[in-house]
């Protein structure tokens, strides 16, 4: 017994032993608090790219007292845009999702929410010379791309030939100017992903595209921007006959992307150009 004890402390005194002792425990810390922060990184991955559908009673009476997202006013603040780049290259590479991978929708849906924000597509800002001046909501200018333009001019003419009086309220919007809006509704919600439950992320909205449109109707003003347009004459006759002139809603309810129904955003799809520019959006069912 004694020759253990007596041996156990030589080991202990030993100076060599003692520093490996020191060593070994210090890297055994470093190597658990590394694997720790590790995990934590790969859930918080797994997070952003698997967004849960909203609520949508919830989400909608929870807004229903809100100012609408795009009636906000200005605010600069630096806004951070990572993962832009790598999103660019991910969208290129779509149509080779779409051919290779998926084995069910549920994949396809999977693989092309990770390209996108808190499910916001990235899109482009249409070339100036592309937009077309359709006059103005209140005091502001609004443009859109001249294929839209037209298409909604139309349909504009022909609703209001039954009775139906549409109005553009929001076209063309610059980066810039989704930065200032998206800023605030992070300020009013607490977080980005809240933020991106009611309006793209600046380089995400469809409104860069000079082919999403906000429609009001005319004799109801009140519902500008609001889910009570849902009720007026002009969703009823969108809803009817907005798909004719090349238009379609692009967040109906429990939409894959879990953004926010918007009853008065659509979109434009009736050329080559701009069902291009939304393929992947809607590849989603
Ligand atoms: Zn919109």
């Amino acid at each position: 017994m004694n020759n253990i004890l007596k041996s156990i402390k030589s080991l202990v005194f030993n100076s060599n032993f003692f520093i490996f002792l020191v060593s070994f425990t210090a890297v055994a810390t470093i190597a658990l608090w590394y694997s720790t922060q590790q995990t934590q990184l790969s859930s918080t991955a797994e997070n952003l790219g698997t967004e849960k559908k909203p609520n949508t009673s919830n989400s909608q009476n929870d807004n229903m007292n809100q100012i609408s997202p795009e009636s906000m006013k200005e605010e600069k603040v630096d806004h951070q845009e990572s993962s832009h780049q790598e999103t660019i290259e991910n969208s290129e590479n779509y149509s080779a999702i779409i051919q290779n991978s998926p084995q069910n929708q549920k994949d396809v849906n999977s693989l092309l929410l990770k390209n996108t924000r808190y499910g916001h597509f990235q899109f482009a800002e249409v070339p100036r010379e592309r937009l077309m001046n359709m006059g103005k909501y209140y005091h502001r200018t609004e443009y859109l791309d001249k294929e839209a333009g037209i298409a909604f001019q139309r349909m504009k003419h022909d609703a209001q030939s039954q009775g139906v009086k549409l109005v553009l309220i929001s076209g063309f919007r610059s980066i810039a100017s989704q930065r200032e809006l998206f800023t605030k509704q992070i300020q009013r919600r607490g977080s980005e992903r809240a933020a991106a439950k009611l309006s793209a992320p600046p380089g995400h909205s469809e409104h860069h595209t000079g082919y999403a449109i906000d429609i009001g109707d005319g004799t109801k003003p009140q519902f500008d921007l609001k889910y009570d347009f849902e009720y007026t004459q002009a969703y009823q006759w969108l809803n009817a006959k907005a798909g004719n002139y090349g238009f379609e809603l692009s967040f109906p309810r429990n939409n894959p992307q879990g953004v926010s129904f918007e009853p008065w955003h659509w979109r434009y799809i009736g050329s080559e150009r701009a069902s291009g520019i939304f393929a992947q959006t809607r590849s989603l069912q």
